[in-house]
C-alpha cells in the first residue's frame, strides 16, 4: 500500500453499507455518482475513483440494483455479504476491500440522511493535511424527542467510561489511507467503528452538516438494535463497568461497618428480635465481600479481554532516520 503523495489526485473511494435499501438506492447512486463525476471533473480526485455498495444479506433487490449499477457504470463497485452482519462489520468490509486501491475513502449511510455535500469540505480537509474528518450533526431536528436525548445519554455515558466518541459523530467520515490502514490493524471480532477511529490518531478535524431525515424506507435500528449497539459500545470501549463492581462491593464493606454500629448498638440499648443483630450483620458484611471479590475477578477478565482484542500497542506517523 504505497501512499500516494496529496499533491496529485488521490482516488476516493466511498463505501455504503445497505441493508433492505431497494427504495433509496437509485436516488442515492444518482447523487453520489453526480458529486464524485463533479469531483472528477474539478480536478479534485482521479478518475479511478469509485463509490462501493456493500449489500449487507439484504432481503430486497438491494443486490440486484447494485449489480445494475456496475454494469452500467465502473465508477460503481459492489460488495455482497453472504448474509446480514449488521451496519458495522458490513462498513468494515468495504473499507478492506477499499484499502487496497484507495487513497481517501469516505464511509456514509445509504439512506441520504448525511448531506453529501459535506463531501467537498471533507476533502479539502484531506488536502490540508488531515488524516481522519469527522462528519457531525449540527442538529437534530428531525430526530424524535427520545432519539436525541438517547443519543445524548449514549455519547455522555461512553465518554464517562473512558471512550473517546466525537460528540454528534455517526459513521459518516473520511479517512487516509494509512489512517484506513491503522484501522484495519485493529484486530477484534466485536467491533465499535466509532469508537476505534478516534484511537488511530494523526491530524483530526471536523466537519458539520445538518442531518436530514430519512430519504425512503424505514430505520435498519429500531429500539432493540439501538440499545444493543449502545451495550456493544460500551462493552467494547471500556472494561470500567467490572472496577464499578470492584468499587460497590468497597462501598458496601465501608456502609456495612456503620450497620454493624448500629446493629451492635442497638442489640445492647434495645431488645431486638433473638438472631437479627448476626443476621443484618453477615448479610452486608458478606455481600460487600462477595461483589469484592467478583470485581477482583472481573478485573482480571477485563484484563484478558482487552488483551485477546489485540489492539496496535502504536502507530508511527513518522520516522526520522538516515
Ligand atoms: N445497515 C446495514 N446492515 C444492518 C443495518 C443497517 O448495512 O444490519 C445500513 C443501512 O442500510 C444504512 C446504515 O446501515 O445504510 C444505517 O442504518 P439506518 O439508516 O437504518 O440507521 P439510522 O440512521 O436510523 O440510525
Ligand atoms: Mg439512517
Amino acid at each position: 500500500m504505497q501512499e500516494r503523495s496529496r499533491k496529485e489526485k488521490n482516488i476516493l473511494y466511498i463505501v455504503v453499507p445497505c441493508y433492505n435499501e431497494e427504495q433509496v438506492l437509485a436516488e442515492t447512486s444518482k447523487r453520489l455518482k453526480e458529486k464524485c463525476e463533479m469531483l472528477i471533473h474539478d480536478g479534485k480526485i482521479a478518475k479511478e475513483s469509485r463509490i462501493v455498495f456493500v449489500d449487507d444479506g439484504s432481503k430486497d433487490h438491494t443486490w440486484n440494483m447494485i449489480d445494475e449499477f456496475h454494469k452500467m457504470d465502473s465508477i460503481f463497485s459492489g460488495v455482497k455479504l453472504s448474509r446480514n452482519r449488521g451496519h458495522q462489520n458490513a462498513l468494515l468490509a468495504g473499507l478492506t476491500m477499499a484499502s487496497e486501491k484507495a487513497d481517501i475513502v469516505i464511509s456514509m449511510d445509504a439512506d441520504l440522511q448525511d448531506d453529501i455535500n459535506a463531501v467537498d469540505q471533507m476533502i479539502e480537509k484531506y488536502y490540508e493535511g488531515c488524516d481522519i474528518v469527522y462528519g457531525v450533526r449540527s442538529a437534530r431536528d428531525t430526530d424524535t424527542f427520545f432519539k436525541r436525548f438517547t443519543a445524548e445519554a449514549f455519547y455522555k455515558l461512553i465518554n464517562k467510561m473512558g471512550g473517546e466518541l466525537v460528540y454528534n459523530h455517526a459513521d459518516y467520515r473520511l479517512m487516509s489511507k494509512r489512517a484506513l490502514k491503522g484501522l484495519l490493524e485493529f484486530d477484534e471480532v466485536n467491533i465499535f467503528l466509532r469508537g476505534m477511529v478516534p484511537m488511530v490518531g494523526y491530524q483530526s478535524d471536523i466537519v458539520t452538516y445538518e442531518r436530514a431525515e430519512r430519504f425512503a424506507g424505514e430505520s435498519k435500528y429500531p429500539l432493540k438494535k439501538m440499545l444493543s449497539f449502545a451495550f456493544e459500545g460500551i462493552t467494547s470501549l471500556s472494561v470500567k463497568p467490572i472496577k464499578m463492581i470492584f468499587n460497590v462491593g468497597i462501598l458496601i464493606c465501608v456502609i456495612s461497618v456503620l450497620a454493624i454500629i448500629y446493629c451492635l448498638v442497638r442489640h445492647f440499648t434495645n431488645n431486638t428480635v433473638s438472631g437479627w443483630t448476626s443476621l443484618v450483620m453477615s448479610i452486608w458484611f458478606l455481600g460487600g465481600l462477595q461483589l469484592i471479590a467478583i470485581g477482583m475477578v472481573g478485573q482480571y477478565i477485563g484484563k484478558i479481554y482487552l488483551e485477546t482484542k489485540a489492539r496496535p500497542k502504536f502507530i508511527i506517523e513518522q520516522v526520522l532516520n538516515d
